[in-house]
C-alpha cells in the first residue's frame, strides 16, 4: 500500500477518496492545489544536481511528475491497495505503456479476445509489429489461456467484464496462470470500476484504467492510470514514462481527483438505475435478451457473485428486429443520450455494430456476441423514475 497517514491506514474506500494523497501547501487551502506548472526552480546549484541525481526529494520536471498529478496517483493507490501509481493523460497511454514497456521482440503476449477496440489494436496490431507475438483467446475459457502459453509469454492481459457484452473472466484463475508461467497479468477494470472489483486483491500485477470514464464520470477531461507494486513502477515503466511523455496534464488531475471524492456517490446511484433499466427491459416482449451482470439470468451470475462487489453501471440489451429497431429505439430516447462514452453522470446508449465495434468484420462481431439488435447503456445518475419514463417510451416508439 501506498504510503498512508495513520489515521487512513484502515480507513474506509469513501474516506480514502476524500481524503487519500492530499498534501497541503504552507498556505493550508481546503481543496488540493492545482500545480499547474511544467517546471520547477531550486534554491541552489547543488540542490539541481541533487535533484537529478535523485539524492534529494522534490520535483523535476512535470513530465515526469508533478504535486497535482501525485495526489490523484496517491489516492489511487491507497483504493487500490496498490504501493503506487502512475497518471496518464488517457487511458490507452495507460494500456500502450503497461504493455509495451514490460515486452521486447522475441517475447509474447496473450490476451483475451473481448477488449476495448483500441486494446486490441495494440495487441493485435501493434505490438507484432515490433517482433512481439500475440495470442487471442477466448477470456472465459480457462484452458485456452493454459494452451496459449509459451516459453517467451510475458504478459497475459484481459478485461472484464467485457465491452459491450458485460461477460465475466475469472481474475484470480487466470493471475494463477500467469504467475505458474513466469508472466505478469494485467487488467483493464474500467468497466467494473475501482470500487466493484478489486484486481490487485485477485492477483492481477497491474491494473489499468480509463480515468476518462467513472473517475472524471462527468465529461470532462481524459485521464488514464496504471496500478502496480513499486518493483513494476520502478522498473521499465518509470523510464518508459519519463522518456515517452504520455503525462497527465496537472489541471487535468485536478478535476480527476475533485471526480473521485464523488465516484461512491455516482456509482452506487448508477449501479441501482443499471439495474431497474435492466429489469424493465427485460420485461419487454420487443427484446431478445438483456445482460447486466447483477441479474440472475446473467451467464457468469456465479462468478460475478465471487468477484464483483457490485454489479456495475452498464448494460446490453438484444432487440428483436435487428439494427433497425435498435436505431428506432436509440432514436426515440430523449434523456438518455446517443454517446459512446460510458461511467458518465448523464445516462448515454451506443450502437456498438456501427460505432465502437465497426472496424470489426461481421464474423468477429458475431464471434463476440456483438448482435445488430444490441444497444449497450451506461447509467447516469438521474431519477430512476425518469429513466424508466424514457425507456419506455422509447420501447413503444419501436415498430
Ligand atoms: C475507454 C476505455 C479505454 C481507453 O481509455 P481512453 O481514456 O479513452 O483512452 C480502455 N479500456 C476500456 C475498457 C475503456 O472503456
Amino acid at each position: 500500500m501506498t504510503d498512508l497517514p495513520e489515521h487512513l491506514a484502515n480507513a474506509g474506500d469513501e474516506t480514502l477518496l476524500v481524503h487519500g494523497g492530499q498534501t497541503r501547501s504552507p498556505h493550508g487551502e481546503t481543496a488540493e492545489a492545482l500545480y499547474l506548472t511544467s517546471g520547477f526552480v531550486y534554491e541552489s546549484a547543488e540542490s539541481a544536481e541533487a535533484r537529478f541525481k535523485g539524492e534529494e526529494d522534490g520535483y523535476v520536471y512535470s513530465r515526469y511528475g508533478n504535486p497535482t498529478v501525485s495526489m490523484f496517483e496517491n489516492r489511487m493507490a491507497a483504493l487500490e491497495g496498490t504501493e503506487g501509481a502512475r497518471a496518464t493523460a488517457s487511458g490507452m497511454a495507460a494500456v500502450n505503456a503497461a504493455l509495451i514497456s514490460n515486452v521486447k521482440a522475441g517475447d509474447h503476449v496473450v490476451s483475451s479476445r473481448a477488449l476495448f477496440g483500441s486494446c486490441r489494436f495494440i495487441v493485435e496490431n501493434l505490438l507484432p509489429g515490433f517482433g512481439v507475438e500475440s495470442t487471442i483467446v477466448d477470456g472465459a475459457d480457462l484452458d485456452q489461456w493454459r494452451a496459449a502459453i509459451r516459453p517467451n509469454t510475458k504478459l497475459l492481459f484481459l478485461e472484464t467484464p467485457s465491452n459491450p457484452n458485460l461477460r465475466l473472466i475469472d481474475i484470480e484463475a487466470v493471475a494463477k496462470i500467469a504467475h505458474d508461467a513466469g508472466a505478469l497479468l494485467v487488467v483493464d477494470n474500467v468497466f467494473a470500476t475501482p470500487l466493484l472489483q478489486k484486481p490487485y486483491k485477485l492477483g492481477a500485477d497491474i491494473v489499468v484504467y480509463s480515468a476518462t470514464k467513472h473517475i472524471d464520470g462527468q465529461g470532462r477531461c481524459l485521464g488514464g492510470l496504471i496500478l502496480a507494486n513499486k518493483e513494476i513502477l520502478d522498473g521499465p515503466l518509470k523510464d518508459f514514462i519519463r522518456h515517452t511523455g504520455p503525462s497527465l496534464s496537472p489541471f487535468n488531475a485536478w478535476v480527476l481527483l475533485k471526480g473521485l471524492e464523488t465516484l461512491p456517490l455516482r456509482v452506487e446511484r448508477q449501479c441501482a438505475n443499471a439495474a431497474a433499466a435492466a429489469d424493465l427491459l427485460a420485461d419487454s416482449a420487443k427484446v431478445d435478451s438483456v445482460l447486466y451482470p447483477g441479474r440472475a439470468d446473467h451467464p457468469d451470475a456465479e462468478l460475478v457473485k465471487k468477484q464483483m462487489l457490485g454489479a456495475g453501471t452498464m448494460l446490453a440489451v438484444d432487440f428483436k428486429g435487428g439494427k433497425k429497431t435498435a436505431f428506432e429505439f436509440l432514436n426515440a430516447l430523449k434523456i438518455i443520450r446517443i454517446s459512446n462514452n460510458l461511467g458518465d453522470s448523464k445516462s448515454l446508449a451506443t450502437h456498438p455494430a456501427t460505432t465502437t465495434h465497426q472496424r470489426l468484420t461481421p464474423e468477429d462481431r458475431a464471434e463476440l456476441g456483438i448482435g445488430d439488435g444490441m444497444v449497450r447503456i451506461s447509467l447516469g445518475i438521474e431519477s430512476v423514475d425518469d429513466l424508466k419514463r424514457d425507456i419506455e417510451t422509447a420501447l413503444h416508439a419501436i415498430g
